[in-house]
This record gives structure tokens, sequence and C-alpha cells, in this order.
């Protein structure tokens, strides 16, 4: 089969004929149809996450069709349309025995620490998984196995904040700020939504996606919070960007009982006191999403309540791809379909 591989960093992957594994016991092999390219592939192709070893195929979020079961898989058949939980972990630790695979200190991330799914084929170590998909073609699946499930995480857990008339800001409307904006309005109880990005097109993608305010972060960002506000503050911030110049202002935005959700890795910082944030604001983080949660996120696509706007590109591509993600030349997601 043809995979894509990265075997020196800052340098192109190659497409070269690898064989694939046997399948036994609970393995399963999935013919890849859709592999959505993410930005923080870029972030493994510079060499800038530690634990990554070469040479290594990438693609960490992938969906298609079961192709091979091993003898002792119940329930799944050649044939059928799969997503791949990407968070493989140990399966018997605390954290793994309440379904938090993601968070095992002994996750292998498929497309990270072991082959991903820029491949024809991906060879899956266990049936649990795999979530088999009803409505979702998998192309339209795979953009959702990170970019919709890590806000899907982060917004279920700013919920217990909000309320009905309540007020939730989503800072930067890029690959996770583009569901975000969606999920929040799918799933809040009734809470107003601010989106704020310095990018004009992104400002007006998040009004078309359900933001009830857009800010232009160029400007008075914080200012225009608290006017919106009343001057309270508003009760959730997912700051997607995560920079010197996002935190703070998260950080400004929040009223009492608050939270902040930090998703993004672009180096900022927060200084942190007793009198640092309003009384018994919430300062915390999110990692990727559970099975469980992943389920719920493609089950609130199915039911159209969040959409894709899929790119398609063949395998051979790839590179192109890369490129094109680091010039900001994808309009919505690329997903490869070997
Ligand atoms: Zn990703
Ligand atoms: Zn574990």
């Amino acid at each position: 089969m043809k995979a894509a591989r990265l075997y020196k960093f800052n340098e192109p992957l190659q497409i070269e004929e690898v064989a694939p594994r046997e399948v036994k016991g609970g393995e399963v092999l999935v013919k890849v149809t859709g592999a959505y390219v993410c930005a923080s592939d870029l972030d493994i192709i510079s060499g800038h996450i530690p634990e990554v070893k070469l040479p290594l195929t990438l693609g960490h979020n992938n969906a298609g069709y079961v192709e091979q079961v091993g003898q002792d898989v119940p329930d799944f058949k050649r044939g059928d349309a799969v997503a791949v939980f990407g968070g493989w972990g140990c399966g018997s630790c605390r954290f793994c025995r309440q379904g938090e695979e993601q968070l095992c200190s002994l996750t292998r991330w498929v497309g990270f620490g072991v082959d991903g799914g820029y491949a024809e084929y991906l060879h899956v170590p266990s049936y649990r998984h795999l979530i088999k998909l009803n409505k979702l073609e998998p192309v339209d699946a795979a953009p959702l196995l990170d970019a919709g499930l890590t806000p899907y995480r982060a917004v279920k857990l700013t919920l217990p904040h909000l309320y009905p008339g309540s007020v939730a800001v989503i800072i930067g409307v890029g690959h996770i700020g583009y569901f975000a904006v969606q999920i929040m309005r799918a799933i809040s109880p009734g809470a107003k939504i601010i989106a704020v990005d310095v990018v004009d097109e992104r400002l007006k993608l998040a009004s078309q996606l359900g933001a009830d305010w857009v800010i232009d972060g160029r400007g008075k960002a914080a200012d225009e919070i608290k006017r919106i506000t009343g001057g309270e503050g508003v009760q959730a911030v997912i700051d997607t960007v995560g920079s010197a110049a996002t935190l703070p202002l998260a950080a400004t935005a929040v009223g009492r009982k608050a939270i902040i959700m930090v998703l993004g890795l672009a180096g900022g910082t927060l200084p942190y006191s007793f009198l640092a944030l309003p009384f018994e604001c919430v300062l915390t983080n999110s990692v990727w999403g559970s099975y469980n949660e992943l389920e719920e996120v493609l089950a609130l696509a199915a039911m159209g309540k969040i959409k894709m706007h899929v790119q398609r590109f063949p395998l051979k591509d790839i590179n192109e791809v890369f490129s094109r993600l680091r010039k900001g030349q994808i309009e919505g997601q690329a997903v490869i379909t070997p």
C-alpha cells in the first residue's frame, strides 16, 4: 500500500510502498478514505513535538471502511464505515477505565507515536478505538476527529458556568474556532456568543456560523466585551490561540464564577494569584476528547448541527497541502482521500 512518511524533520513526506501489517486478535485494518490534515502536522514536520520518532506515517484524523478484522473482533465486519479515535491508551489504567484514554500516560497517538492514516490502509490495534458511522461519510467525519472533538470537550467543560442569556467568548476562528462557535451554538443552554479574530474573512465566517457578536481583535476588544456584558464580563472564554495577546484578553473578559479554557499553544502566559482573576473564576485547559465525546460530536454532525466545509486532496498532493496550510491558503478543512 502507499503511505506518506516523514523521514527527516523539515523535509517533504515521501510517498512509498509499505506492506500492511498482519491483522490478528482484536485488530482491524481500515481502508482510509478520509484523513483530515491538521495544523499540528506542521509541528510534527518541524520537529516541535519531542516524542515523535522517525520514520513515521503522519495522519491522526482518520476515517474509512473496515477492510479486515482479527478473529476476536465482534460487531465490526468488512465494509463498515468507521471513524478512528486517535488516542490509543493502555486500556487498564485509572484514566482508560474512565473512558479517558486521551489522558493515559501511555497513550500512543496515531500519526504522532505510531503510523497514521496518510496511507491507503491504517492498522488499528483494537476495535475499541472504532466508532461506526451511520449517516456521515468518512470524508466528512475526518475533520471532526480532532478539530471538532477538541472544542467539543472544551465547550462541554464550560457548560456548568453558562446559563440562558449568559455570554461566552471564543477567541480565534481558525481550525478549532470554526467548530467551537458551532458547537457552543448547538449545545450551550442559550448562551450568547462573541467571536474574536484579527482576520476580516474569519470574522465574517464567525457570524455565518452563529456568533451573536464578532469583535476585531486588532481594536479594543476588552472594552467591547465589557460593554456588551454591561461591565460584568463573560461567563466563559475559550482561547483557541493562547498567545501573549489573547491570554490577557481572556483574563480581562471574564466575570465572577466564569471559566477560561485555554486550547491554543501559541506560547503566551498568564500570571496567576488570588486576585489575578475575578472571584472563583476557573483557569484550565482541555486535551483532545474522549471516545464517548467523539461519538457525541459525530452525532451532532449527523443531526446537521455542525457543518463541515471539506476540500478533498489525493495522497500524492500531501506536501502541497502542507505548504498551502502554512500559507493559510486552505479554505475549510483539507482532507486526504488516499
Ligand atoms: Zn490535530
Ligand atoms: Zn491507560
